[in-house]
This record gives C-alpha cells, sequence and structure tokens, in this order.
C-alpha cells in the first residue's frame, strides 16, 4: 500500500508490447511490508528460469537479513548485540558490520538527524511494537529516555562493535534499503544485468527495462503542486528512496505525529518538507539518506544534500502551496 503510493514503475506499463522484452515477476512479503523483483531478459534472448528455486533464494536471503538485522526476531543477531554486556566487544557478521558502520557513517555526515540509536525514542511515541501510546510522552519521560540515544554510544572497529552506554538498535530506517542490495547482488551473482528490486519503496534498478531502454520510475506528487503533474526520472544503474510525512504516522488533538524521530530533539519531525526523494549508488545508502533528510528539513536537509553532493528531489510546503526543489547533484535526471 505504502510502496505503490511512493512510486510507479513507468516502464511496464509501456504499450508497445510487442517490441517488449520477456521479464518476469517475483513478490512476497518481508520485513512487514511486501517485496517485488523484476528480472529482464537480454536482448532478442529469453528468460530461462527455475521460478520455484529463484522464488525460494529471494525468500532465503531475505530471511537471512532479518535473521541478523531485525526487532521483531527476539534472537536475531542485533537483539543479542542489544543485550550485550557494556564495554565488551561483540564479533559480527559481516553484513551487520557493514550495516552498523554505514549507518554511522551516514550519522556523522548527517550531524546526528541518522541514529539507529533512537529506538527508545520511537517506542515512546508509539511506534514500536508496543504500538501507540495512552499518552504522548511528557519532557521529563523524554530526557530520561534520551540519555541511552546516540550514535556515539556505539563503538566499531571492522567486524566487531561495543555499546557503551544500554543503547538499543534499531535498523528499521536502514533495513530495507540494505535488503535490496542484497537481493540485487544475489541477482547479478546469477549473471542477471537487467533488473528492478524492490521492498517497501525502497528500490534499485539496473540496466534495462522490458522496453529496451532505461527504467522509468515515477515520483508521486500531491495534486497541489502541478495539477496531475507527476515527475518521473528515467534510471539506469542506481537506488531510490522516498521519505515523506504522509507515510507513517498517527493524528492526536489535531496533532500529526511522525515515525520519523528528531533524535536531537527526541520529538517526532515538524517541518514543512513534504516528501524527500534521494538517489544514491546502493539502496541502504539512499534509505538511510532519505530518512535523514526527512529529519533535517527543507533548508538544512538541502544545504548538507548540497555538501554531500547528494542527488535529491524535495516537495515543500510553501504558503498555501507547494513547491519543488533539488540539489545540483539530481540536476542530470531532471
Ligand atoms: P521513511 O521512509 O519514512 O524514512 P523508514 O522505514 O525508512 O521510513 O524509516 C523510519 C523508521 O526508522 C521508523 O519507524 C523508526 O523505527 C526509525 N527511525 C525513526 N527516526 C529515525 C532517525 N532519526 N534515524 C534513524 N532511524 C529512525
Ligand atoms: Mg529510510
Amino acid at each position: 500500500m505504502l510502496a505503490s503510493f511512493l512510486f510507479f514503475v513507468l516502464a511496464i506499463s509501456g504499450c508497445e508490447r510487442s517490441s517488449e522484452r520477456e521479464h518476469q515477476l517475483f513478490r512476497g512479503e518481508t520485513m512487514g511490508t511486501s517485496y517485488n523483483v523484476t528480472l529482464v531478459a537480454e536482448e532478442g534472448r529469453t528468460l530461462d528460469i527455475d521460478r520455484d528455486a529463484m522464488q525460494r533464494n529471494l525468500d532465503e536471503r531475505l530471511a537471512e537479513v532479518n535473521q541478523q538485522m531485525s526487532t521483531y526476531i527476539d534472537d536475531s543477531e542485533l537483539m543479542r548485540f542489544n543485550r550485550s554486556e557494556i564495554g565488551q566487544w561483540q564479533r559480527l557478521s559481516a553484513p551487520l558490520a557493514e550495516v552498523l558502520s554505514l549507518s554511522h557513517n551516514i550519522s556523522k555526515r548527517s550531524e546526528g538527524a541518522f541514529d539507529i540509536t533512537v529506538a527508545p525514542l520511537v517506542n515512546l511515541w508509539g511506534f514500536g511494537p508496543e504500538g501507540e501510546p495512552e499518552q504522548t510522552p511528557g519532557d521529563d519521560q523524554l530526557r530520561r529516555a534520551m540519555v541511552d540515544v546516540g550514535y556515539e554510544h556505539l563503538q566499531i572497529e571492522g567486524d566487531r562493535a561495543r555499546r557503551m552506554r544500554a543503547i538499543h538498535l534499531d535498523l528499521s530506517g536502514i533495513a530495507k534499503g540494505f535488503g535490496v542490495d542484497q537481493l540485487a547482488e544475489f541477482l547479478e551473482s546469477r549473471g542477471y544485468q537487467h533488473y528492478l528490486v524492490e521492498i517497501g519503496g525502497e528500490v534499485r534498478l539496473s540496466g534495462e527495462s522490458p522496453r529496451g531502454d532505461r527504467w522509468r520510475i515515477g515520483i508521486e506528487q500531491p495534486a497541489a503542486l502541478r495539477e496531475g503533474a507527476r515527475k518521473a526520472v528515467a534510471l539506469t544503474d542506481i537506488a531510490m528512496a522516498t521519505s515523506g510525512d504522509y507515510r507513517n504516522y498517527y493524528e492526536r488533538d489535531g496533532q500529526r505525529y511522525s515515525h520519523t524521530i528528531d533524535p536531537r530533539t527526541g520529538r517526532p519531525i515538524q517541518h514543512k518538507l513534504v516528501s524527500v526523494t534521494v538517489l544514491a549508488e546502493t539502496s541502504a545508502e539512499a534509505d538511510a539518506w532519505a530518512t535523514a533528510l526527512n529529519v533535517l528539513g527543507a533548508q538544512e536537509g538541502m544545504r548538507i544534500a548540497e555538501r554531500e553532493k547528494l542527488a535529491v528531489y524535495m516537495i515543500v510546503k510553501e504558503g498555501e502551496g507547494l513547491v519543488d526543489r533539488h540539489s545540483e547533484a539530481f540536476e542530470p535526471y531532471w
């Protein structure tokens, strides 16, 4: 549901059926959402796929990622790390070590906006496993919770890490993207060069679409921006993520509470940024940066996007209406 709102693949609905290359779709459930994989044949060739084996392989890859990174699996590697003794180094699997160090890197570059230690705050605001709270948290409660929040309390060295405080890691802001990358790598290891992989709105694509040209991906635009207009970008060999304030929230006393928390204030974000789309080499990076820029808001977010040379497209509230903006690195896709 969320995914279809966020983006739509224009290529598959192309009208030139006769010139279309053979393509096959695989889908399933993972990480509380759905995944989609489209595989496209080489020009003039057919796809020779054992569908059952492919489906099993994709599901197994994702099950592995979940067993490493999910907070919904009590004995996942991440949850065991979350219970590990403070100050004691823990050896990590290569994928978890990679995600933790990428997260750390993006935390620093986003000036603390992206922070995988934000879980206690996410839970207090009712977006964790426990669900919506009876009451929104008070200042004292937030202050107490924030003592054990902060990416700087996580130390990483090669393939080991340790907690320097009672921090609790939550990879929801990057794991879907990482899952997409894992599927993409798997497909490449099997020799596939033309594909699109998507989990819950995080997309990565490679090579050519079924029409034999670049993949055309749409970015959903609120009607108020330009009536009926939908922005489409033609992409290949890249990942794309969109975060927005309309995606995951609840309302209480006329206030809107977003599932994205500003780790610096302990509170859900509240600003004029309607949505932010990020293009990056990997889906994990795009995913994390979209969350980070969503926290930073339009102005700060664009400043950091330019500094970090990120390809970013934003939809921003201005007065009664909406405007769109993009970073310099997004210019080629404009
Ligand atoms: P979005 O597409 O809106 O960015 P994601 O699913 O990528 O949504 O990330 C949101 C999830 O990440 C939240 O449900 C929460 O668990 C976690 N999260 C919230 N705020 C932050 C933050 N500042 N940094 C990292 N993760 C966060
Ligand atoms: Mg994200």
